[in-house]
């Protein structure tokens, strides 16, 4: 075994790890040379959610999907809502293993149970920081004849989109900021994720939708929110958006809750370009 460093490809970190260390987002390492997604099936979450709760407004409203979350995330969102989730690795918090195919064994016995069940969503964390998980589990969970929804922050390579999106029946992308400088703060990529929306707005068999949640002094004004839904309209008129109340969490306990007037004002601002926009949180 050498010493050397090898480079993760999934995220725009880039991370140059040294066999045994851990990637920035605590769910990948240098195994034995190579890169590994160490948070492989290790869920900390599992639950039968609303699909609306993803949020999804206009892909089978009145379903529900087992949804289920690892540990890690490659960004830092100082707002995180499951900042006890995703800002840990293996050592802080309690997992268990979940195959692919205990994964939709158990979406299949859900279904049984209720029709409404329409299939498994990965969420909570960010999903793709293990990719290759929702690769397995997503062909299995199509081959049990049920969809699969991926909620994610879309900060990763275009490879990793290009992988997973054929499994993807319906998605929502976290547009957090339409700001370079703002992404650097989170330590991620504008560009990076608009190109994950592009890519996903352009797989038929995909339903896309789109959340921004409006932070106080980080992304409420009304030029962002007026470039952010113009940029979206661009990628395709049609695109949901959720604009979004933040409440306070993790790092910003001291700030208090966007203002649900200016949520509705933000959410006009963008309905100057995309036909479905949607409040959520107010
Ligand atoms: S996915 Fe994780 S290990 Fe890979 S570059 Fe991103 S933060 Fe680093
Ligand atoms: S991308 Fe999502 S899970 Fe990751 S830190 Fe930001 S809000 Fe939390």
């Amino acid at each position: 075994m050498g010493s050397e460093a090898t480079r993760c490809g999934v995220c725009p970190r880039g991370c140059a790890l040294a066999p045994g260390a851990q990637g920035a987002c605590r769910a990948r390492a240098n195994v034995d040379g190579a890169i590994r997604p160490t948070g492989y099936g290790r869920i900390t979450s599992l639950a039968i959610d609303p699909v609306e709760k993803k949020p999804l407004a206009r892909w089978r409203s009145g379903s529900t999907v087992l949804s289920l979350g690892g540990y890690g995330c490659n960004l830092r969102c100082s707002w995180c809502q499951n900042a006890s989730i995703s800002q840990v690795g293996e050592r802080d918090v309690a997992w268990r293993a979940v195959s692919p195919s205990m994964l939709a064994s158990l979406a299949e016995e859900a279904h049984a149970r209720d029709s409404r069940m329409a299939g498994v969503a990965y969420t909570y964390n960010e999903p793709l920081v293990c990719w290759e998980y929702v690769r397995d589990a997503g062909g299995l969970v199509h081959d049990a004849g049920l969809s699969n929804v991926l909620v994610s922050a879309g900060c990763v390579s275009e490879r990793v989109v290009e992988e997973v999106a054929p499994l993807i029946d319906a998605a929502n992308i976290d547009l957090k900021a339409f700001s370079e400088r703002t992404y650097r703060t989170l330590g991620g990529d504008l560009r990076c994720v608009q190109r994950t929306i592009e890519l996903l707005a352009a797989t038929p068999t995909c339903h896309l939708e789109v959340t921004t949640l409006i932070v106080p002094g980080v992304n409420d004004s009304e030029a962002e929110i007026n470039q952010l839904a113009a940029w979206l309209a661009c990628v395709d008129p049609a695109i949901v958006l959720h604009v979004t109340r933040f409440h306070p969490a993790w790092r910003k306990r001291d700030v208090g809750p966007t203002p649900v007037s200016l949520v509705y004002e933000l959410a006009d601002v963008a309905r100057g370009h995309l036909t479905h926009v949607y409040t959520g949180n107010c």
